[in-house]
């Protein structure tokens, strides 16, 4: 098939906006297509050469492209380096300069769909010395046998931005209408689901038609879109849609990892179905030691966290772990992670999409042997909005994002790739931001971990409460500290150290070592949220829960000059997180 047909079929769409008339154009281009030839047309009119999870990238140094359209046309440089930069739009100048194309030879062959996907792919995988010659020559000589418009968009392409504004349910819908009818759409739909590869579903569609779908099936190692969630304001509107009684579960705030599991490999894959698993060693292996099934298909969410304090980090601290290609090992040293694991969607052999939510969590238990670095999601099964509404505020307090309401009904199937009613998130701001440092006091340790083994890792730190003449508890320390003060915090604490809790401390949680209330020390909040284990301004703004400081970091000072009774105190810290709620 000649490449001039399809791109002549993208000047079309890309006079148009409306979805019906996209595909309707989209219909009568696949019905000219040979069916061998349909998987890479799918592929171009995405712009990809292959599906997202293979992790394929587009994209050409603008350099080399403006390069080799010179070589190809002989229009001037200076004068394609001016259409660039008035344009920046490569297909745009490719056009141009091709329809101003001094004859440079009489030879050109027409282009073929094969024969530009092929170099296409040479193109975009080759690497090292000499690649780049070998692009200029390839590419130049693809421009050379192009007509304007078949310029353009092989350009377009190319530089990973050819954006014909087709979504994949306007494909779907051609799709369907090409090798099926209208009905049977949601079936194509579902198979590209199941595959995230719309390219195998057309080729087996046009092979087969639309019983060769039945051929796609979940496998380990082909990432299945992700289901998501629907939203409902309040905890009594989520039972009453979910018929009275449901699962929550604590909404853990990281990424979303689908892991691939067999006997001898891990493979994972982000929401966006990116292949990630290079990024994630220590994930790897972490699920790999916990995993006691042969094969499987699992679902759960990544967090950073703080190994000395055992606390969550916010979500950004994990994506700085994305994209690292070096450095790896001290990535993963510095930004550890945690896997909660929330779902099972095949295991040995058989596919759970398609079994309740119960059913699937049962399987997810089976196939994990839990670990410090790998759990299972926190789960809570009730009909009442009051133990509903408990569990939601304990997630607040540990850092959470909110919780997420889980259907038990007999049809609570994995509905890959959707939006829907069996799962409803509830989020609710509770946490305010904060500007301002605090003065708190150490009132007790936790012995270090790893790096900080010996000594101590994170602090218990208090405000302090002049109506109850009592230091109550408000985070948990352990960022900001260099090794000079870890070096020396032992000695400066050793003369405060308590036999136990020290009668002034209120404290909820249990700490290795105490002390009494002395040290005073500066310390920078990110947010201030409800919780249900510090003590500070117990019940105040909530019953059953105080007020905690996230993400706290020392601020590397001492503070010699206040004594403990001059710390910031428990109203102040009320004031603060009311004052920033507003
Ligand atoms: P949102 O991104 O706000 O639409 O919320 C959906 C996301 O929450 C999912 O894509 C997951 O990454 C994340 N998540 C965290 N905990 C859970 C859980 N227990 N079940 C399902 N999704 C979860």
């Amino acid at each position: 098939m000649e490449y001039l047909t399809l791109a002549e079929t993208y000047q079309r769409i890309e006079a148009t906006s409306k979805r019906l008339e996209m595909a309707d154009i989209l219909v009568e281009l696949f019905k000219v297509v040979p069916a061998g030839e349909i998987e890479k047309v799918v592929l171009l009119t995405q712009g990809k050469l292959a599906p997202d999870f293979k992790g394929i990238e587009l994209g050409i140094a603008e350099k080399l492209a403006l390069k080799a359209i010179y070589e190809a046309t002989r229009v001037n440089e200076p004068e394609i380096q001016q259409m660039w930069l008035r344009d920046g739009d490569l297909g745009n100048v490719a056009f141009e300069a091709v329809s101003r194309k001094k004859q440079t030879s009489l030879f050109t062959e027409s282009l073929s769909v094969d024969m530009v996907f092929a170099n296409l792919e040479q193109i975009a995988g080759s690497s090292g010395p000499g690649s780049q010659d070998m692009k200029l020559k390839l590419l130049a000589k693809m421009m050379h046998d192009s007509s304007p418009v078949e310029a353009k968009y092989i350009a377009r392409t190319l530089a990973g931005k050819l954006r014909l504004g087709i979504a994949d349910m306007t494909l779907i819908d051609a799709l369907a209408l090409t090798y099926s009818t209208k009905e049977n759409r949601d079936k194509v739909e579902q198979a590209y689901n199941t595959c995230s590869d719309l390219a195998r579903v057309a080729s087996l569609l046009a092979e087969k038609g639309i019983e060769g779908l039945d051929e796609i099936k979940l496998e380990v190692g082909i990432p299945l879109r992700a289901m998501l969630a629907e939203r409902l304001p309040g905890i009594p509107d989520i039972l009453e849609k979910l018929g009275g009684k449901c699962a929550f579960e604590y909404k853990y705030d990281g990424l979303r990892i689908q892991a691939h599991i067999t006997k001898t490999s891990v493979q994972l894959y982000t929401r966006q179905l990116e292949d990630v698993t290079s990024q994630f060693p220590d994930l790897v292996k972490m699920l790999a030691s916990a995993f006691k099934a042969k094969e499987a298909v699992l679902e759960g969410e990544c967090v950073p966290i703080d190994t000395n304090t055992g606390e969550m980090l916010p979500f950004q601290t994990v994506s700085r772990r994305r994209g690292r290609k070096y450095e790896l090992t001290s990535a993963v040293n510095e930004f550890p992670v945690m896997l909660y694991l929330f779902d099972c969607l095949y295991k040995d052999g058989k596919d759970y999409t398609q079994t309740p939510y119960t059913n699937r969590r049962k399987k997810l238990k089976t196939c994990i042997k839990e670990t410090d670095r790998v759990k299972l999601a926190e789960v809570l099964i009730t009909d009442s909005p009051e133990e509903a509404e408990e569990f939601f505020q304990k997630v607040i307090g540990k850092g959470g994002e909110g919780i997420m309401a889980k259907s038990l009904a007999d049809d609570s199937f994995y509905r890959a790739g959707s939006r829907g009613w069996n799962w409803i998130k509830f989020k609710r701001d509770y946490k305010s931001e904060m500007n301002d440092t605090v003065d708190l006091v150490v009132v007790g340790a936790f012995s270090g971990k790893g790096r900080r083994a010996g000594g101590y890792g994170a602090l218990l730190m208090a405000t302090y409460n002049p109506e109850e003449g009592k230091f109550e508890t408000v985070t948990k320390l352990g960022t900001g500290f260099d090794d000079a003060i870890l070096a020396a915090l032992p000695e400066l604490l050793e003369p405060h150290l308590s036999q136990g809790m020290h009668r002034l401390v209120n404290s909820k949680m249990q700490a290795d070592f105490w002390f009494e209330p002395a040290m005073v020390m500066e310390v920078k909040g990110a947010e201030i949220t409800l919780s249900p284990i510090h003590t500070c301004a117990w019940d105040m703004v909530r019953n059953g829960s105080g007020l905690a400081i996230r993400f706290p970091r020392y601020t590397g000072k001492i503070r010699q000059d206040k004594p403990p009774e001059e710390a910031t105190t428990t109203a102040e810290m009320l004031s603060l997180y009311e004052m920033q709620l507003k």
